[in-house]
C-alpha cells in the first residue's frame, strides 16, 4: 500500500538537495553577543535582540517575581477567564509609550497580523502591499476576503497608481488598506511613510504599519516610526509591532484608537481562540517598556554602533545595499559565495546568516548582519577585522 505520507520525506530530500532546507544552528546559553553556538565560541551578529534586553537584569527580575506571585500559565484564553491584571497594565503602559489611544496585545506579531488584517477589509473591499512586505502580513493578506493589489517596494508614485487604477474600475473599492513594513527587515531600509500616509489620506485609505524592526530602534526614545517621522497619530491607523525584537521578550501588539482595539480583540480569532501569555512574559514586557523609558542609552549606543560598523565596512569595500538601519546586510553576490562567506567567518569567531535566493534575488545574496547595544568597542573591532580578513581571502574586497 502507498505511503500517505511519503511527500513528507521526498519534499525534504528536494530541498535538501538544492540546500534550501534550513540547518538549525543552536544556541548553547542566553542570547547575548558573546555566545557558543554548536559549542562553538562565536560573536552573535544576527539576532534581534537589538538592545540586549533579553538579558537585561530588570526584565528578569519582573519575570521571576511574576511566577512567583501569579504562577506560569494565565490558565484561558483573554475573552474567557485569563485576562489577567498584568495583561491590561501591559497594554496601558504600551499605549502611553506610544502616544496612542489605545494598545492591544496578540500572542505574537504573526498572530497579529493573520488575526487584524482580513478583519479590516471583506469583499469588495481592496488591500494595497508593498512587494517586500513581511510573510505575516501575506498571510494575513491572504486570508482576506478582498482584492488585493501591490506596488513597487517603497515607491508612493506606483502606489498612487494602484489606487488611482483601483478606483477607475466599477464598482470602485470600498474600504482600501495600504499595508507596509516600517523596515524592511531583509535590506533594512525605511519606508517612506511619511509619504505612504499622504498618499493614503489623498484616497480615503487607511494606513498599516508593521513596525516590528522599527521599534526599540527608530523615532524618540525607540517609539518606533510613527515617532521617527514625527506623523500624527491620526495618519496611521493601525501600528503593529512585536516584544519579540528589540523588547527582547515574545508577543504582538497593535496601538491605534479605541475603536481599533476594541474592534480588533472583538473580531480577530488568533486573539479570541488561543491562550493568553504567561505572566512572566507580560511582567518581562512591562519592565522592558520601564527601561526604554529609563535608560536611553541602549538606543543611543545602538545607533552609535550601527554607524561605526556602516562605516568601517564600506571602507572596506563592502555592498551594505539601501540599509538605513542596525540592519546591514553584506551583499556579496550569488548563494554559493554567501554560504562561504558565513561559513568563514563562523570559523573565525563571528555568527551571521546568509540569505540567499528565494529569499532575495539571485544575485543579492548576503550575509544579514543586525547591529547590537551590548557589544563592546573590543566586540566591534572583532566583528570589522574578521569580515576584513574573510572579504579578502575570497577576494569580496
Ligand atoms: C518578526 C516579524 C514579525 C513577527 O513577529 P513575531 O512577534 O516574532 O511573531 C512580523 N512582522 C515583521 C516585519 C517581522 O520582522
Amino acid at each position: 500500500m502507498r505511503d500517505p505520507t511519503g511527500f513528507l520525506g521526498e519534499e525534504y530530500r528536494q530541498l535538501a538537495a538544492a540546500d534550501l532546507d534550513w540547518k538549525l544552528r543552536q544556541l548553547e546559553g542566553p542570547s547575548a553577543p558573546r555566545c557558543t553556538i554548536d559549542g562553538h565560541p562565536v560573536l552573535m551578529l544576527c539576532s534581534n535582540n537589538y538592545l540586549g534586553l533579553s538579558n537585561h537584569p530588570r526584565l528578569k527580575e519582573a519575570a521571576i517575581e511574576a511566577v512567583r506571585t501569579r504562577g506560569v500559565g494565565s490558565g484561558s484564553v483573554r475573552p474567557i477567564a485569563g485576562n489577567m491584571d498584568l495583561h491590561v497594565e501591559l497594554e496601558k503602559r504600551l499605549a502611553r509609550f506610544k502616544g496612542a489611544e489605545a494598545s492591544l496585545v496578540f500572542q505574537t506579531g504573526f498572530a497579529a497580523n493573520a488575526g487584524l488584517i482580513p478583519q479590516l477589509v471583506g469583499e469588495g473591499d481592496l488591500i494595497v502591499s508593498d512587494e517586500l512586505n513581511h510573510g505575516s502580513i501575506i498571510d494575513g493578506v491572504r486570508l482576506a476576503r478582498s482584492e488585493r493589489a501591490v506596488y513597487r517596494h517603497g515607491d508612493t508614485d506606483d502606489l498612487e497608481r494602484v489606487l488611482r487604477e483601483a478606483e477607475g474600475r466599477a464598482p470602485a473599492p470600498g474600504r482600501i488598506l495600504v499595508i507596509t513594513d516600517g523596515v524592511f527587515s531583509m535590506d533594512g531600509d525605511i519606508a517612506p511613510l511619511d509619504r505612504i500616509a499622504a498618499v493614503a489620506a489623498d484616497h480615503g485609505a487607511m494606513v498599516y504599519v508593521d513596525d516590528a524592526h522599527g521599534e526599540g530602534v527608530l523615532g524618540e526614545g525607540g517609539r518606533g516610526i510613527v515617532s521617527h517621522y514625527h506623523l500624527p497619530r491620526d495618519r496611521v491607523h493601525v501600528e503593529m509591532g512585536t516584544f519579540s525584537k528589540a523588547f527582547g521578550v515574545v508577543g504582538g501588539h497593535i496601538s491605534g484608537s479605541s475603536d481599533l482595539v476594541r474592534f480588533a480583540y472583538n473580531k480577530s480569532r488568533t486573539w479570541l481562540l488561543s491562550g493568553s501569555h504567561p505572566p512572566a512574559v507580560v511582567a518581562a514586557c512591562i519592565a522592558a517598556i520601564d527601561v526604554l523609558e529609563s535608560e536611553p542609552k541602549h538606543v543611543a549606543r545602538l545607533w552609535e554602533l550601527t554607524r561605526r560598523f556602516k562605516r568601517a565596512m564600506a571602507d572596506l569595500g563592502f555592498d551594505l545595499g539601501s540599509s538605513a538601519t542596525p540592519i546591514t546586510p553584506v551583499i556579496v553576490g550569488d548563494s554559493a559565495t554567501a554560504r562561504k562567506l558565513s561559513d568563514r567567518i563562523f570559523e573565525l569567531g563571528v555568527f551571521a546568516l546568509p540569505i540567499v535566493f528565494p529569499m532575495v534575488a539571485k544575485d543579492k545574496a548576503r550575509l544579514r548582519t543586525i547591529m547590537n547595544a551590548a557589544l563592546t568597542d573590543d566586540d566591534l573591532e572583532f566583528a570589522i577585522a574578521t569580515f576584513r580578513k574573510a572579504g579578502r581571502e575570497l577576494r569580496l574586497i
